[in-house]
């Protein structure tokens, strides 16, 4: 059977439904009805996450010299957000309806829909806008008292400015150089929304590169282009990508030039990944607040100066649900037949190989298959049910290639090697399929 035409993803919606469906992705403490902007990952979500991340590392940090990573704690010493400006800055601008009691950022009042409150029109009540923290704030230690509260961080960049003389020092590094790091970052959003795109608790994967004030415009768009390469390898679609240089008006305060990267959500053009140019002012700020010298010293001269940052802060949730859109199609067959299946790239794919048993009788051949993949692939075993629907359901979780085992494997040896895409079929000895599948796997990858 061949893919006659697809469909792409027009609505969420049945991405939500395909992700809880098969455990990608579905909202956290579910049987206590959910709590907004929480989402848990399931056995093929934590799966492509960890590939993604694992992708970024490889990209980020180990391919290159002049990049090393770290893991911070979520928590930081409390003076350390007064100094980067969030416990005075991180707000959204936030209205109440009087009406409905509902609550909106002030910004993003588009599509509010109806208030619940006034039926028959869509004219909801609204307070004039005030500024709300976005910080969630939890508290350490036992006491009471007010020197007990603390941040759960809004993003993993801070420690690294933190972090930045001790490990500039350890890894013997010289401007330029970069710190990386991936891990949760939590910000109480107003309204999340869309999916896991607006969430409450997040994952970034954020580099900060430090040079020299002169080298600023060569290193930033030196990380523009390598950003833009790394999302068209895991496989976005080129023209569901664009980059968007901000405007003097939405730049941070601490900001001097800014490109988002977006991606076309069925919701519209929306950023994936931020670059910004940071300019001194975090490692000049910290120096002030701690009392610690931040700066550095030219090789050349004996002047010492605070470096510039270039920053490039990816969330990891919504790549991932950006992968998932991009990946999603339904497609009618010969026979007038339709499946749902997922192109995702095979470097981020949840399971590489499933390995499919015509009969259940075949069960110890092809469990001995089962191991020896295993070895190199992450490989799923599925015998039940006809085997058009157990590729239809490998499809729809976006495993690239299923293995069949069938009776005449027993004596020749060989079995049936299935691809997601094209349907294609080969068949392939059983001492070669594991160097097949990791050549078709490499070509694509
Ligand atoms: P937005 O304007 O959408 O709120 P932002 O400009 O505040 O985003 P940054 O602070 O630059 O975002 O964060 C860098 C990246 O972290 C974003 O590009 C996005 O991928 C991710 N991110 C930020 N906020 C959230 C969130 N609430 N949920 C999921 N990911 C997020």
């Amino acid at each position: 059977m061949t893919a006659a035409s697809g469909r792409r993803l027009t609505q969420l919606d049945e991405l939500v439904s395909l992700c809880a469906r098969r455990g990608y992705i579905f909202p956290s403490s579910e049987i206590y009805g959910g709590i907004n902007g929480f989402w848990d990952y399931g056995p093929l979500g934590v799966e492509l996450k960890n590939n993604v991340k694992a992708r970024w590392w490889q990209r980020v940090v180990r391919e290159r010299a002049d990049v090393v990573g770290m893991d911070s704690a979520i928590i930081s010493h409390p003076r350390t957000w007064d100094a980067s400006g969030h416990t005075e800055h991180f707000s959204d601008p936030m209205v109440d309806c009087r009406a409905c009691k509902k609550r909106f950022r002030a910004d993003q009042l588009d599509d509010i829909g109806p208030c619940s409150a006034r039926e028959g029109t869509s004219e909801h009540d609204l307070t004039s806008p005030r500024k709300f923290n976005l910080m969630l704030e939890t508290r350490v230690g036992a006491s009471e008292d007010a020197a007990a509260a603390a941040y759960l961080r809004p993003e993993t960049c801070q420690p690294i400015f933190t972090g930045f003389k001790r490990v500039r020092e350890a890894a013997r590094q010289k401007i330029p150089f970069g710190i990386a790091q991936i891990g949760k970052a939590f910000r109480n959003e107003i309204n999340p929304r869309n999916f896991t795109f607006r969430s409450r608790e997040f994952e970034q994967a954020e580099m900060e590169f430090f040079c020299h004030p002169d080298e600023r415009e060569k290193w930033f768009d030196h990380w523009c282009n390598e950003r833009m390469r790394f999302h068209q390898e895991l496989g976005l679609a080129p023209d569901s990508l664009r980059t968007r240089p901000h405007g003097r008006d939405e730049l941070a305060h601490y900001c001097k030039k800014a490109v988002d990267i977006e991606f076309r959500f069925p919701f519209g053009w929306q950023e994936i990944e931020g670059i910004h140019d940071r300019g001194d002012w975090d490692l000049s700020r910290h120096s002030e607040y701690s009392g610690k010298d931040l700066s550095v010293s030219a090789e050349d001269q004996k002047q010492r100066f605070m470096p510039t940052v270039i920053e490039t802060s990816v969330g990891i949730d919504r790549l991932c649900l950006a992968l998932l859109a991009n990946a999603y199609a339904v497609e009618e067959l010969d026979g007038g037949d339709s499946r749902t299946v997922l192109h995702l790239h095979a470097s981020v794919a949840p399971i590489q190989v499933a390995v499919l048993p015509l009969s259940k009788k075949l069960a110890d051949p092809a469990h001995a298959l089962e191991s020896r993949l295993r070895r190199h692939f992450n490989v799923f075993y599925d015998d039940a049910g006809n085997i058009g629907r157990r590729y239809r359901r490998q499809d729809e979780a976006g495993t690239p290639f299923c293995v069949t085992y069938d009776f005449d494997s027993v004596d020749d040896q060989q079995v049936t090697v299935r691809e997601r895409d094209a349907m294609k079929q080969e068949r392939i000895t059983i001492d070669g399929v594991a160097d097949y599948l990791r050549e078709q796997l490499e070509c694509t990858a």
